[in-house]
Formats: structure tokens, sequence, C-alpha cells
């Protein structure tokens, strides 16, 4: 297929963009574990789009699993137990995934005094590949803030969309093709994602370069989708959402995202005391709070811890761990809604 060959998609009114989906010699699913990101895939699905042509990827927040920061093991952000969800997920469907990561994680950027920024690495069908390292020195010494605007909320763009961006753009077989990338963003979330196109050309798209063709284009399939279309089409399949769901969390974010509800700060101290405490001693050391405001500690007593983690202990066992032990697909008629499906919808913006 010629990668100039324009294919214009369709508009339904009311209803976010449907590209030709046949034209796509690969589609690439930005897979978080989320519910948004799931029911991207099962839209697919659903559209009759062949296995063949999906892939899943998804950015480790921290890092890989035992990937050492300052001879320390960063495990400071993220639920444990999402890269094992992910992986188990992936095998489900029979879908390949592949795992990219800024070294050292969040923690490590976070942390950048006088260093360059850290190398990113990326699994490819032929193995790991790894990009940068090598920038001029900078320091950082600071949280990301808590705004929309992704230049100083930098742990979104560094640790999950250049993540992508660098894995396109370091893999020739996406050269003289056309890429879809799918994302999981909902109008519904924030004012700022409500202004999010359906469908546009992808930030590493050069179809215009003679040298590459490299055509990528990026849709949001559930861009106007509520969450309870959301829900709905997960329980029409079948899919055991993450354990955090059945904890009370109504968005899959790090567990310690910086736009945790004072709800959410109380839980995190309740399940996760060391790590919750670890971050406050970064307030500290970085004479500043992750909030505008409120420190950790402060943001915690002004919450409550969810009662469905009281309720769910096997859930929360599992939350915790690394290794997701129970099964992805069960019978749509004996799914059931996690407690955390309609709650509270602090997360990115
Ligand atoms: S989930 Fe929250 S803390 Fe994690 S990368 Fe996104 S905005 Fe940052």
């Amino acid at each position: 297929m010629s990668a100039t060959q324009m294919v214009l998609p369709l508009q339904v009114p009311g209803v976010s963009t449907l590209p030709d989906l046949s034209t796509y010699d690969r589609i690439l699913v930005a897979f978080s574990g989320g519910k948004d990101s799931i029911c991207c895939l099962l839209r697919l699905l659903e559209l009759g789009v062949p296995k063949g042509r999906i892939e899943l990827h998804h950015h480790l927040v921290d890092g890989l699993s035992n990937t050492p920061v300052n001879s320390q093991i960063s495990t400071l952000f993220d639920w444990p137990i999402t890269e094992s969800y992910s992986r188990k997920f992936a095998q489900a469907f029979d879908l390949p995934i592949y795992m990219s990561w800024l070294e050292g994680g969040l923690e490590r950027e976070m942390c950048r005094d006088n260093q360059p920024k850290a190398p990113t690495h990326f699994q490819t069908p032929d193995g790991e590949q790894v990009s940068g390292g090598q920038g001029k020195p900078g320091t950082r010494c600071k949280f990301p803030a808590k705004v929309a605007d992704l230049k100083t909320r930098w742990c979104s763009s560094y640790l999950k969309i250049d993540v992508l961006s660098t894995a396109i753009a370091n893999q020739s077989r996406f050269n003289h093709s056309r890429t879809l990338v799918v994302t999981g963003e909902r109008a519904q979330e924030s004012a700022a994602r409500a202004k999010y196109q359906s469908f546009e050309p992808h930030r590493t798209d050069r179809r215009d370069s003679p040298k590459l063709r490299r055509h990528i284009d990026h849709w949001r399939p559930v861009h106007a989708y509520s969450s309870e279309q959301v829900w709905e089409t997960i329980q029409r399949w079948g899919v055991q959402a993450h354990p955090a769901y059945y904890l009370g969390w109504g968005r899959l974010s790090c567990q310690f995202c910086i736009f945790g509800s004072p709800n959410q700060w109380a839980s995190n101290a309740a399940i996760s005391p060391e790590r919750s405490e670890r971050l406050h001693q970064y307030e500290q050391a970085f004479q500043h709070t992750l909030d505008n405001k409120l420190s950790i500690p402060e943001m915690a007593a002004r919450g409550k811890v969810y009662e469905a983690i009281h309720q769910n202990p096997d859930q929360l066992r599992l939350a915790l761990s690394q290794d997701y032990t129970l099964p992805i697909l069960v019978d749509p008629d004996t799914w059931t809604l996690p407690a955390g499906a309609f709650g509270e919808d602090a997360g990115p913006t």
C-alpha cells in the first residue's frame, strides 16, 4: 500500500471518528492495564481487526522490575501488579506486548541532579533496544507539577508519551508503512482531554519524508465513551479488571499518582505505609510538597480509607504483589462490577 495514499476517516455525528482500519499495516495499542485501554482493544476486536495486526505497548513508570536506581530498586510510584497484569492480559488475548521504560523510572528522573536524562529502553520483535542517555546534564530534584500542561507535569510525557515516540522513531519497521497508534483518553475525564482530537497524525508521523515515508496516525477510539459504556464493553467480554478497581480506585493510574485524592492518599498510607513515607521524605528533601498546599500526610489526614480495601483482602494482596494469578477472562454472566468502577475520578487530567 502506498504510504502517501490518503484515507479519510469517517465522521459519525456524536461519535468519535472511525478511521478505515483495514488500511493500516499494524495497530499499536498503548496499554496501561486500565479500563479505557482495555476498552480500546475490545473495540478494535469488535470492529473486526485481525489480531495479527495488533500489538500492545506498556510503559513501565518505575522502569523494568528489578532495575537498580542508585543501587536500590525503584518501586516507588506504580502498582506492583501492573506489569504482571498487563503481561497476563496480552497472553489471554494471544497478543504481543512490548514493554518500554525510562531507565530508573520516575524516581530517577525526579532525583536527577546535574545528570543527563536517562536512556529509554524498548522491547521490539527483535529484542530490547536502548536510545538516548547522552544529553546535556540537567537538574530536576522536584515532583512533577499537578497541572494539565505536560511540560511541567513532565511525568506523563517523560515516562509514557516520549517513551512510545522513541520506540516508534527508532524502529525501521515503521518506515514505509502505515501504523495506527491507539490511546484511551476520554473527553469525560477532564476539560483538557475533552479538547483532544479523536483522530490526528501522531507526533512521530513523517509521511512526507521521502526517506522515511513513516505514516503514523493517532486514534482515540473511546474519546466519546462514558464510563458506563466502557464498563459495559468490559463486561460483554468478561474481562477481569485490574485489582486497583476492586479496592475502590475509579481510575488506574500510578498507585501514587500526583493527582491522587485525599481518600487515595489515606488509602495508600494504610496499604503501603513505607512508600507513602518515602514520598514524604522526598517532600522534605526537595523542600516542596507534592501538592500545591498540603503535604502527603496532611492530604492523607483529610481523606478516608476506601471501604472496599477491607472487603477485598485477596485483591489487596494481589495488587501489591508482582504476580497476577487470577484469570483475565471470566464468564460474562458471573463477571462483577468492581467497587471503584464509578468511584472517584482522580487521576491525570
Ligand atoms: S499516572 Fe499520575 S503520577 Fe503517574 S505518570 Fe500519570 S500523571 Fe504522573
